[in-house]
């Protein structure tokens, strides 16, 4: 029976273990991956990997139940300067900075350490920062249904600095305004303001 290249390198790819991808990967930039130093190495990148990328194993739905609850509360909630990691998916490398997020609750407010949560769930698979800002805004939209929603996200890419332009200092800052904190000025003015002040 004759089998194609093309179907021969299909099935060799993947039956490939994760390990041995990585161990691949090591001779390639021209490495010795048994080298003392190197033995571990596609193990821990395997590893690393799974837990970088862990944010497709979740949904929404699961990092936000039993944290939804009903109150009588129309003011702003904001929180702040939740660290994020994530990784550009157009090299694979790391960007991260600070995501901001405020929401005015329409009747349920979500709990909020669950806020973080789903900020490191988005931000735990491969992302450009626009996508990343939009699906935090759409995610609590559709779980509370707020009268509005706002996400500013500032962030570092390493593809930037470590390679090509090598801009050292510039960080990037994305956007997403929803219902009222893009209908009225007035609101939008007051969550920049309260991102913007320091401490
Ligand atoms: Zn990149």
């Amino acid at each position: 029976m004759a089998t194609t290249p093309d179907s021969l390198e299909e099935v060799t790819l993947a039956s490939l273990s994760t390990e041995n991808l990585y161990r691949e990967l090591l001779s390639r930039v021209g490495e010795d991956p048994t080298r003392d130093g190197l033995i571990d190495t596609p193990k821990r990148m395997a590893k690393s990997m799974a837990f970088l990328t862990r944010g497709y194993t979740m949904d929404a739905s699961e990092v936000l139940h039993n944290a939804l609850f009903d109150v009588d509360y129309d003011e702003m909630v904001i929180v702040k300067d939740i660290e994020f990691f994530s990784m550009c998916e157009h090299h694979l490398l790391p960007f991260f900075g600070k995501a901001h997020v405020a929401y005015v609750p329409n009747g349920k407010v979500i709990g909020l350490s669950k806020i973080p949560r789903l900020v490191d769930m988005f931000a735990r698979r491969l992302q450009v920062q626009e996508r990343l800002t939009r699906q935090i805004a759409d995610a609590i939209d559709e779980a509370i249904d707020p009268q509005g929603v706002a996400i500013i996200l500032e962030a570092q890419h390493l593809c930037m600095m470590m390679r090509g332009v090598e801009k050292q200092h510039s960080s990037t800052t994305t956007s997403a305004m929803l219902g009222v904190f893009k209908s009225q000025l007035q609101t939008r003015n007051e969550f920049l303001s309260l991102v913007r002040r320091v401490g």
